[in-house]
């Protein structure tokens, strides 16, 4: 699998300061896509154990509050397997920092996926041009959802958050 970019800091995707790694290849060619360049599987770089160590390294600072997980398409089977070692790994080393993913499938589709046992936030579904709104916070259209992943299992039924 590849990735397309780490971000040291990234204050958009999420809250607080955070580290956000972009994995690369998406199939979903969403109309408008803010990120067409994470589409094609075979560009980016290679996303290795070092590229693992590298997000732990950056995600230690006091400051850094938690990871953000955007693609392309992290959940894609081709890259779901990198993307839940990261999220593990994450989660290991740094307890009380939470991640958050965005994916274009929808939860229900994929929630038995072991990277959910990690991941506190997804924002789910694909982005939908039509339904743009850039009062939204987190999403770009108003058919995604902001969903809290352990209480959503947990119940059984979809919980958003905001
Ligand atoms: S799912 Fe995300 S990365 Fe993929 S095409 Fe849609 S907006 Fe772009």
């Amino acid at each position: 699998m590849r990735y397309n970019l780490i971000r040291k800091m990234d204050i958009s995707n999420g809250p607080g300061v955070r580290v956000s790694i972009f994995m690369q290849g998406c199939e979903f060619h969403c109309k408008n896509c803010f990120n067409p360049e994470t589409w094609d599987f075979k560009e980016g770089k290679e996303f290795t154990e070092e590229t693992i160590e590298k997000v732990l390294d950056l995600s230690s600072k006091d400051y850094i509050v938690g990871l953000s997980i955007l693609g392309g398409e992290p959940m894609h089977p081709v890259n779901v397997e990198g993307t839940t070692k990261l999220a593990k790994a994450f989660k290991e080393k740094y307890p009380n920092k939470n991640i958050w993913a965005w994916t274009g499938f929808r939860f229900e589709n994929i929630k038995d996926k072991e990277v959910f046992k990690y991941i506190d936030v997804l924002v789910d579904g694909q982005y939908e041009d039509e339904l743009h709104d850039p009062t939204l916070k987190w999403r770009g259209s108003s058919n995604q959802r902001v969903i809290d992943v352990p209480k959503t299992l947990k119940d059984g039924k979809i919980t958003t958050i905001e």
